[in-house]
């Protein structure tokens, strides 16, 4: 049984796809996909050796050996030529490691491949890789699981590079659009959130004057999105 956050992610994956999994952990959404027959192969990366035993244990379990391949490896690594992958899930991390894999495994990527990335923070880290590596962003949701809010962005390479503005790498131009009242509960959160950092700034007379007033501004501009 996958949790909300990966069954939302699984359905981003396109029935044919040659998955590759990142940092899969019990492969969990390997498993989920190729037991409901929607991906033919799938690459299972982990750079950890007790994650990818927890994998390997759990593809055996599923008697999925000969669809699922578990691999040790740091990243993008995971992937071989003649995989021909055309989809990756980065799921469950923060938007910095998502990045980070993404920027150091570059020469892995052929264009062709749809990215899946579920950041658990710092999904404007994420968008603004996107854009500066000429991906164009085609959906993005935002979900409640477990009471956490999620964040699924997905892109493939566009034809010509996307300009975001400061607001649609903040927010997401999608999910912009959509106001939600999941992505409205999400920022009234992250104004109170940005209020007691400047309560306490201020309680340790920690006059950061400079801090205080872009913190000010962001709640200002997160107010004028949500209202
Ligand atoms: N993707 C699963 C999910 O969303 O539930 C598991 C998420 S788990 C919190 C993160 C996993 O990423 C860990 O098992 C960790 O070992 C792995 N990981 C971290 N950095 C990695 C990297 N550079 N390459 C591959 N795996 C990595």
């Amino acid at each position: 049984h996958l949790s909300k956050r990966l069954e939302t992610v699984s359905e981003h994956v396109e029935r044919g796809s040659r998955l590759a999994d990142i940092g899969s952990d019990h492969a969990y959404l390997p498993i989920y996909l190729a037991k409901n027959k929607i991906i033919p192969y799938g690459v299972v990366g982990e750079v950890a050796k007790g994650p990818l035993s927890n994998a390997v244990s759990e593809i055996k379990k599923e008697k999925l050996l000969s669809v699922l391949q578990p691999r040790l490896a740091d990243g993008l690594a995971a992937i071989e030529p003649g995989d021909n992958i055309t989809a990756i899930t980065i799921a469950g991390m923060g938007g910095n490691l998502i990045t980070h894999i993404l920027e150091s495994g570059k020469e892995k990527l052929k264009g062709n491949e749809k990215l899946i990335l579920q950041p658990n923070v710092g999904e404007p880290i994420v968008r603004k890789w996107l854009m500066v590596n000429g991906y164009q962003i085609k959906a993005e949701q935002i979900l409640v699981d477990d009471s956490h809010t999620y964040e699924i962005i997905t892109a493939i390479k566009a034809s010509q590079k996307m300009a975001y503005s400061p607001n649609e790498l903040m927010f997401g131009s999608l999910l912009l659009k959509e106001k939600s009242p999941v992505f409205k509960a999400k920022w009234r959160e992250e104004i109170g959130q940005r209020q007691r950092v400047i309560a306490n700034m201020q309680k340790a007379s920690h006059t950061d004057i400079q801090k205080i007033q872009r913190i000010k501004v962001e709640i200002k501009t997160i107010n004028e999105v949500i209202k």
